[in-house]
């Protein structure tokens, strides 16, 4: 049995976690957490919190992907995707909820069946989660057949070729490309070949991480504090190790989210007492005779001793691999139409090859003039469903855009961080709820009066409501009265 939850949907409501208090875990208000493949004997009650959830964010399934479906073929259709993971996954879920009965296959550079990553930084480190339990669930038979540990080197588009690292190729009517990012390593090749600094994006990083955690460290030193940097920190401290948290920007989460909000995240990292560096990168690794980490030297001179680093800056789009193609792809992505659909150097889109996805570049009716890829779990879904769809659609049936707005959320150093929109682009912020730093508080993003994102620290149940704001590009600030009245006029900069 497997199961998964939609963090995104999730508003921390805890009936899963009456209904099965075994499989499901709320810490502090609203970030939850949950067992990935409960054992037999918790079915019942696994079945009975997905029925009570009030918002239909757990799925239970199976992990039995290429168990044939009841259908047959469909005049020997053969859609093909590349990359299996989450955007993988659910688009050939997808497929078959659409009635697609063709050919399926899968290809995946990674030796295994598609798993959730979001826990692999969280529940991973601090509740020791083992990263083999991660694989996704999948609530129909898949009938697909999956190409494991074999890299796509390339593709040909004239002759629906995908060719693959062990000298095979893929012929495909349909194909959907899905290769999403890999960590961005540290630059230069500083830490090589320094035994003890590592990056975190797959089950074998997060396996052999706690291979390293478990000796334990004498401190961890996280490099950067993004996202990802603050969930391993907190992680990290809630087993009780000494953490340092670098950062070249002033505050944590600084691009993402702006240096006001950022300024709260560090005031909580500090507050879990992990020892936060802002305005400081990494000048140098020091190792011992052996190679191994013994100190990373600052860029403001302080030498930090540390015998394990995390390198946390960010992620690269998985496109080489399409480099001699005919599709427009290139450091921020594949470029895709509102539809999905993989465009060519033209601009135009190339026929039968879709996107979806971390590795897409996508506009958005939001942003007309930008094409963004979105890093987030719930857009790997929705861009899935759209080209599920937009493939299997009849003649006469219209193709539906991709117009899922970003969401998100992290929970680090105790507090569920959710958002919808833009806030990267916000030039101010509007507390409209609650008190910066102080508990739960809600707060938007505006750009030139328009509302773009909004983002909740325990607030998560607001959400949906913000989000229709930023769907309407509401006016910024928003008019509406606040439920507390001490910050309905805290209008500031984001901090940049
Ligand atoms: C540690 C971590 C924590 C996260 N936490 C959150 C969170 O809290 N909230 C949130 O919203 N999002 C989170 N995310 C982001 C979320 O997991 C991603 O948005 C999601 O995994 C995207 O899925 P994807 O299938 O597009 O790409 P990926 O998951 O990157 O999968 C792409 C797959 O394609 C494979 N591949 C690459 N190149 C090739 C090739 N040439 N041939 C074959 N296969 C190839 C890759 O190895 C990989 O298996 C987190 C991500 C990580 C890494
Ligand atoms: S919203 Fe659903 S998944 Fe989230 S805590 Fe409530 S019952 Fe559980």
């Amino acid at each position: 049995m497997k199961v998964s939850v939609d963090l995104n949907r999730c508003e921390g409501y805890g009936q899963c976690v009456f209904a099965a208090p075994d499989a499901f875990t709320l810490h502090g208000l609203e970030a939850l957490t949950y067992v990935p493949n409960p054992p037999d004997e918790m079915r019942d009650a696994v079945h009975r919190a997905a029925l009570a959830c009030p918002v239909r964010a757990i799925t239970v399934g199976t992990g039995n992907a290429d168990e044939p479906a009841t259908t047959s073929g469909e005049n020997g259709r053969h859609v093909v995707i590349v990359g299996a993971s989450l955007a993988g996954l659910k688009t050939a879920e997808a497929l078959r909820e659409s009635g697609f009965s063709g050919q399926l296959t899968i290809i995946g550079d990674e030796p295994h069946r598609p798993y959730d990553r979001p826990p692999l930084t969280k529940a991973c480190v601090s509740e020791k989660l083992p990263p083999d339990r991660l694989e996704l669930p999948v609530t129909r038979p898949l009938d697909a057949r999956f190409r494991l540990g074999v890299p796509a080197t390339g593709l040909d588009t004239d002759h629906r070729l995908v060719r693959l690292a062990d000298g095979g190729t893929v012929g495909y009517d349909s194909l959907v490309i899905a290769t999403g990012t890999r960590a961005r390593p540290f630059p230069g090749g500083a830490a090589d070949d320094i035994d003890g600094v590592l990056t975190v994006r797959t089950r074998d990083d997060t396996e052999e991480l706690q291979r390293r955690l478990a000796r334990p460290p004498r401190r961890v030193v996280v490099i950067g504090a993004g996202f990802l940097g603050g969930e391993l920190a907190s992680g990290c401290r809630e087993l009780g190790l000494d953490v340092t948290l670098v950062e070249a920007q002033a505050t944590p989460l600084q691009g993402p989210l702006g240096s006001v909000i950022g300024g709260v995240v560090a005031d909580l990292a500090r507050d879990k007492g992990v020892d936060v560096r802002m305005w400081n990168t990494v000048e140098r690794f020091v190792a011992d005779g052996t190679g191994a980490l013994r100190q990373i030297v600052l860029s403001d001179g302080a030498a930090v001793d540390a015998d394990l680093a995390v390198v946390a800056l960010g992620a690269q789009r998985n496109v080489e691999w399409l480099d001699d193609s005919a599709i427009r792809a290139d450091s921020g992505g594949v470029h895709c139409d509102d539809q999905c659909r993989a465009l060519g150097h033209d601009g135009q889109p190339v026929p039968d090859v879709y996107v979806a996805g971390d590795v897409a570049a996508a506009p958005h009716p939001l942003l007309p003039d930008r094409r963004l890829s979105v890093e987030h779990w719930g857009n790997a879904v929705t861009q899935a469903r759209t080209v599920a769809h937009n493939i299997t659609r009849r003649p006469g049936q219209a193709p539906i855009p991709h117009t899922g707005l970003p969401a998100f959320w992290s929970s680090q150093f105790g507090v569920n961080i959710k958002g919808v929109g833009y806030p990267g682009i916000a030039d101010r912020i509007a507390v409209v709820q609650g008190t910066l730093g102080q508990g739960s508080f809600s707060v938007l993003y505006g750009r030139e009066d328009r509302t773009v994102a909004a983002v909740t620290f325990d607030n998560g149940r607001y959400l949906h409501y913000y989000e229709s704001l930023v769907r309407q590009g509401a006016p910024f600030p928003a008019e509406f009265v606040a439920c507390d009245e001490n910050t309905a006029r805290a209008l500031r900069p984001v901090g940049r």
